[in-house]
């Protein structure tokens, strides 16, 4: 690791001040992602400034019956509030789903938003990455792509999003608030991420002298019942092969309110809007399901080692929807 700078920002103001002095830093705030890729020398950042002390921990209902998430608050608190685990199960479900309970309880909300990719060939120097080195080729594309998106890819990156919490985010209307010197901006969460294009190494909407602050999902009474179904190669401390958050409302045995986002298949967390269109309307049977799910993978495309992903995102996608159908019956 090489060696760098350390500050502990008292105030968020401070924080932004700091940053936008020093070209080169970097917001630490867990570590669980940055001190990783800073031993690997993937992040060299001259300054690191700590935002974990910031006031910005809290988690709380907001005045329209949603959630307010604040950046610093651990994914530990997050997953065992009980309003979220109340009015928002599959934000807790997919939390619990990553990670380890050490690492849950070090790694903060808005660091989760923005953890890079855990594709092997940006961790390894000696290969050819688009996203380390732009323009440097990408080793993934003819090499071992088991873990490798089959959606929204480019000829430049095939890397996947890891956060689960996010898929869970983009199945609900979550804004993300940051600040930085031009004041503070909302942004809506499918801006938040990008697809790879011919740019990979940009990974968000977010100024490199941004910090976010809170995350805010809107009130969705339907989301009591949701679930996060994570398909991965060990039962814990794996990231995503596929995995669904799904929300299913349905009336008389009509769908009237479907959401439903894929993780481990894409560069951002996918929402999975064509499948939506289908569900919205349509009987809540395994024959509709079906049908949403072919929509959905219609456009994906498969490598040598991940081909496989498209029929299990597939089967995910009709298992969690049974599954929300068979608990909710109609409501
Ligand atoms: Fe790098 Fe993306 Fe290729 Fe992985 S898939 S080696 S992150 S360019």
């Amino acid at each position: 690791m090489r060696p760098f700078s350390y500050e502990s920002a008292s105030d968020t103001a401070s924080a932004v001040r700091l940053i936008a002095a020093r070209g080169g830093s970097k917001f630490l705030a867990g570590g669980t992602n940055l001190v990783d890729l800073m031993r690997e020398e993937i992040e060299r950042p001259e300054l690191v400034i700590d935002v974990r002390g910031l006031p910005t921990g809290g988690i709380s209902a907001s005045a329209d019956g949603g959630l307010t998430i604040g950046a610093a608050a651990t994914n530990t608190a997050v997953a065992n509030d009980r309003f979220v685990r109340e009015r928002y199960p599959l934000i807790a479900q997919a939390i619990l789903s990553g990670a380890s309970g050490q690492i849950r309880n070090m790694a903060t909300v808005g660091g989760n938003l923005l953890q890079r990719t855990r594709c092997s060939y940006f961790y390894d120097l000696a290969s050819r990455c688009n996203k380390r080195a732009p323009r440097a080729g990408c080793d993934a594309l003819e090499g071992f792509n088991r873990y490798h998106a089959i959606l929204g890819a480019s000829e430049h990156c095939i890397a996947v999003h890891p956060s689960d919490l996010c898929v869970a985010l983009a199945a609900l209307d979550t804004t993300v608030r940051a600040v930085g010197p031009n004041g503070e901006r909302a942004i809506p969460f499918e801006e938040l991420h990008r697809l790879p294009g011919d740019t990979p190494q940009i990974e968000t909407a977010l100024s490199a002298d941004e910090l976010i602050t809170a995350v805010q999902v809107a009130r969705l009474d339907c989301a009591r019942r949701s679930v996060y179904r994570k398909i991965r190669d060990r039962s814990s401390y794996a990231f995503a092969l596929v995995s669904v958050a799904a929300v299913l409302e349905t009336s008389d045995g009509v769908v009237t309110t479907a959401r439903l986002a894929l993780g481990g298949v894409a560069h951002k967390p996918w929402r999975a809007s064509r499948a939506e269109q289908v569900l919205l309307g349509a009987p809540a049977t395994s024959e509709t399901f079906g049908r949403a799910a072919e929509a959905e993978l219609a456009a994906a495309v498969g490598r040598k080692d991940n081909a496989f992903k498209i029929e299990l995102a597939k089967r995910a996608i009709v298992d969690a929807l049974e599954e929300l159908a068979s608990i909710g019956g109609a409501r």
